[in-house]
């Protein structure tokens, strides 16, 4: 990037993403000074190369700008006091996500880009839209939380799309993000902590829609979203609207794991059937779908490909870690939703399935536990717990649900896979989906899914082998 040429930059944060924002400002000809609040950080910087300066102590005046890294926790002191340090000197705090859209301003406004936010379903839908407009024939890069850092994408080009998946915090810290089709899948009260308020958190949210090039796709079915939707369609702002249930008048509504095209004065025409379709399982599945149709379609077909669009949402991999299936043996399915961290994704979980739920469950738990899931207790089977919230958990079912104590995923699996296999029923499902971090016993979610899928291999070798 050149934005920055001959002058000084301070990047904050060194991970993946903060390397390739060094390496990018200076092959643009801009002085770097980065530094890490962890010496792992630091120690991998200045293993490639990059001279390490203590912002804490550094001469401000000297800095164009300082880039936090997309993952920077504010809550810690340190880059706290380096945000502080620079607003007190009047130098710009942004992230990768500005530059990249000075750098498309400056070399290439026409490449086309979806951006795509929202407090739920932002990598589910990233990827889909980028497996959908590969499978039309389109030349796609995937970047921002998922897929690759934004600043190691490939070289901008007017016929290249850039899927990007935003966090707020990303927004926040990009005014120049300009999308040429922007995503809201939807708002709510979650991860406000960084933000303050639902409000100022939202109206981060507002401000990606509004720098729409083309056309915002917004799902409606929140208050927060459709009081966005409402205020840039009264400014004259293209808004193709998402709902789940209901009609929309301009946009694709979804009901029954079927897709509407709305358009406001005609009848609504089928565009899309996911029935049958295992990774788009589930409402919350229905409205990313919507949106993700709805955004490729906002794209001409110069620069998408001319293929279907409803054929290519048949062939979706799916994400590993969210309602993934891992494999069937025998009748039973084995389904790995590690990412579900809390109740809540963990409710779109168990109302995704209509068999026998075999559920596995537990880890560090959230505040409030499984509580808010009695609803759905009567869908589940047995439940197998897991972890530091095992007797809190079993306190919540008893008398609502079977359960016993596994104490860790390895005991769980084995004992859960054994009852589902011995009821024999078509359409059970063993489910991993923990409502609880994973801290406890994981290192992260991944390395708690992987290991779920490592002994579920081992149950279907040795059942190929007796
Ligand atoms: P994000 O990237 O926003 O964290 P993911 O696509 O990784 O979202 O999905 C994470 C979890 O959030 C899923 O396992 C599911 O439980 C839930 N989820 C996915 N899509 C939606 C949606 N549209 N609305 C509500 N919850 C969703």
């Amino acid at each position: 990037v050149s934005t920055f040429n001959d002058r000084t930059v301070a990047v904050f944060g060194l991970g993946a993403s903060g390397l390739a924002t060094v390496r990018a400002l200076v092959d643009g000809g801009a002085r770097v000074a980065a530094w890490d609040d962890s010496e792992q950080g630091r120690e991998a910087a200045a293993q490639a190369g990059v001279p390490l300066v203590d912002l804490s102590t550094a001469d401000w005046s000297e800095f164009a700008a300082l880039v936090l890294a997309p993952g920077v926790p504010l809550t810690h002191p340190e880059p706290h006091w380096t945000v502080k340090a620079a607003n007190a000197a009047g130098v710009d705090v942004i992230g990768d996500v500005e530059l990249f859209f000075r750098e498309r301003a400056a070399v290439c406004p026409a490449a086309p880009v979806i951006a795509i936010t929202g407090t739920n379903g932002k990598s589910t839908t990233s990827a889909l839209i980028a497996h959908v407009l590969r499978e039309l024939g389109a030349d796609v890069q995937l970047g921002g939380n998922i897929g690759r850092a934004l600043l190691t994408l490939e070289p901008f080009s007017d016929k290249r799309v850039y899927v990007l998946e935003l966090s707020s915090f990303q927004i926040d810290l990009a005014p120049s993000v300009r999308p040429t089709v922007a995503v809201l899948l939807n708002v709510s009260p979650d991860h406000i902590d960084r933000h303050g308020t639902v409000e100022h958190y939202a109206d981060v949210k507002r401000r990606l829609v509004d720098a729409a090039e083309t056309t915002a796709v917004i799902g409606i079915d929140d208050p927060w979203s459709a009081d966005i939707a409402r205020t840039l369609e009264a400014r004259g702002g293209r808004v193709r609207r998402i709902s789940v249930g209901e009609r929309v008048g301009d946009g694709i509504s979804a009901s029954d794991g079927k897709l509407y095209e709305n358009a406001p004065d005609e009848k609504e025409k089928p565009v899309a059937d996911l029935d049958g379709i295992a990774t788009l399982r589930g409402r919350h599945n229905w409205q990313n779908a919507a949106a993700a149709v709805a955004a490729v379609s906002a794209l001409p077909k110069s620069v998408r490909g001319k293929g279907n669009i409803a054929a290519a949402l048949r062939t979706f991999p799916g994400l590993a870690h969210r309602l993934e299936v891992v494999r069937r043996i025998g009748v039973v399915d084995f389904i790995n939703d590690s990412k579900a961290t809390n109740a809540d994704s963990t409710e779109k979980a168990l109302a995704s399935f209509t068999g026998d739920i075999y559920w596995i469950a537990g880890g560090r738990p959230k505040s409030g536990g499984i509580k808010s899931l009695g609803y759905y207790f009567p869908r589940v089977t047995r439940a197998y717990l897991i972890g530091e919230s095992m007797h809190e958990f079993g306190n919540t079912l008893i008398g609502k649900v079977d359960f016993e104590r596994c104490g860790t995923l390895d005991v769980a699996v084995r004992r859960a896979a054994a009852d589902a296999m011995a009821a024999g029923r078509e359409g059970s499902v063993v489910l991993l989906s923990p409502a609880c971090a994973s801290f406890d016993q994981f290192r992260n979610f991944e390395v708690r899914g992987d290991a779920f899928k490592a002994l579920v291999a081992e149950l279907a070798s040795e059942g190929a082998a007796s």
